[in-house]
């Protein structure tokens, strides 16, 4: 199948056009064009290889929604026309422990990304950041007509990433939840703790989103920059969902966590945090992280969503504008995901 993006040739290189090819539709593949992809800020990690191994030529974008445009014969779950979404993975090994009970992002040989990655057969995978994606039914998702399908594009990275933590250390109604960083991933982790019915602490270090926070769910504010707001809130968190994208003080928040309380980190600096031990001893704390979500708990969040009319809060971008989205990313200036719009994307 043909394709065409923009692609990364190097860390260094601005993303670029590019004409590639993808595996015709198989037996148990969809074909989707795709409509619009959110930018996330693992793209820009792995895009500049922060994180180290990025493989290039690479096509960001995972993120995906379009219409279906060829199903294979065995496909049962789509037929030509369905919405669809694809998100971080496309494949994975399906018979150890962890795919068996449909958490696929924790597959033991390594799952397949969608982009910056090889597929099993060792072919480079590229992501929607391009014109169409073919991808095994299981790594596809239904979307409901019922939302804004821009919107929707981000729920199937910020949206499940948070979700499924959320859903994991079952926060809800009497509980004091903390988000870290209101960004892509965090605006999600707010609006679904919020709709989950905990009380909801927003921590930013940008003054100018606090009264967005509010608007999008938040009980309580907290300016991360003020020690005494800090102070005030010592010990007194059931659980805290870090979505911060560079290093950031962890002894900080641990010490905002009550007895037997849980930071979980889903943000991914480029570099080492440290710990001081002693933060996770008083109060018996937990130090935990989580990946995305697998492919039954990502169809429920998106059908969650739906029932709940959540999406994402997104600044609609025509492909012209990717090098500045990346620019006001990074400076986390963006309210709160960029989405590149494909019909803008001309070969
Ligand atoms: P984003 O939109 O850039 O949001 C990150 C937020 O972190 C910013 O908006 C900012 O919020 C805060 N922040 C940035 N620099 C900071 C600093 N130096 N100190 C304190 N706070 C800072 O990024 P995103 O797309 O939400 O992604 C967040 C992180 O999650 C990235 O590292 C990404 O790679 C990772 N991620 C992980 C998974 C997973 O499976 N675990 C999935 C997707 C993404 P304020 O302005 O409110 O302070
Ligand atoms: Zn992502
Ligand atoms: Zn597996």
């Amino acid at each position: 199948m043909k394709s065409f993006g923009y692609a990364a040739q190097s860390k260094t290189s601005p993303l670029a056009p590019f004409h590639f090819d993808r595996r015709d539709p198989g037996p148990k593949d969809v074909a989707v064009a795709i409509d619009y992809c959110g930018i996330c800020h693992s793209d820009i990690h792995q895009a500049r290889d922060e994180w180290g191994g990025s493989i290039y030529p690479m096509v960001p974008g995972h993120e995906i929604v379009g219409r279906v445009t060829a199903v294979g014969a065995e496909v049962t779950k789509f037929k030509v026309g369905d919405l669809a979404g694809v998100g971080v993975a496309v494949d994975s090994c399906r018979v150890c422990p962890n795919c068996l009970a449909l958490e696929e992002p924790y597959c033991t040989k390594g799952m397949v990304g969608t982009y910056n990655a090889k597929d099993y057969d060792g072919t480079l995978m590229h992501g929607g950041y391009s014109d169409n994606i073919v991808a095994d039914e299981r790594f596809v998702f239904s979307i409901s007509p019922k939302l804004d399908l821009a919107a929707v594009a981000p729920l199937l990275c910020a949206g499940i990433t948070t979700y499924s933590p959320l859903r994991h250390w079952k926060v809800g109604p009497g509980m004091k939840v903390g988000i870290l960083g209101l960004g892509g991933l965090g605006h999600m982790g707010l609006k679904f703790a919020h709709s989950f019915g905990a009380h909801v602490v927003q921590f930013t270090t940008s003054e100018s989103k606090i009264a967005d926070a509010k608007k999008l769910g938040a009980d309580e504010v907290i300016l991360s920059k003020d020690p005494a707001q800090m102070a005030a809130h010592t010990g007194s968190f059931d659980f805290i969902l870090d979505c911060v994208s560079a290093p950031h003080d962890m002894d900080a928040y641990l010490r905002l966590l009550k007895l037997n309380g849980t930071l979980c980190l889903v943000g991914l600096p480029d570099q080492p945090l440290s710990v001081q031990p002693f933060s996770l001893l008083a109060g018996r704390r937990s130090l935990s992280g989580s990946a995305i979500g697998g492919t039954k708990e990502t169809q429920e969040m998106l059908d969650y969503c739906a029932e709940h009319n959540i999406v994402s809060d997104i600044e609609l971008i025509g492909y012209d504008k990717l090098p500045e989205a990346y620019e006001r990313v990074v400076k986390g200036d963006v309210k709160y995901r960029f989405v590149l719009d494909g019909k803008t994307l001309k070969s």
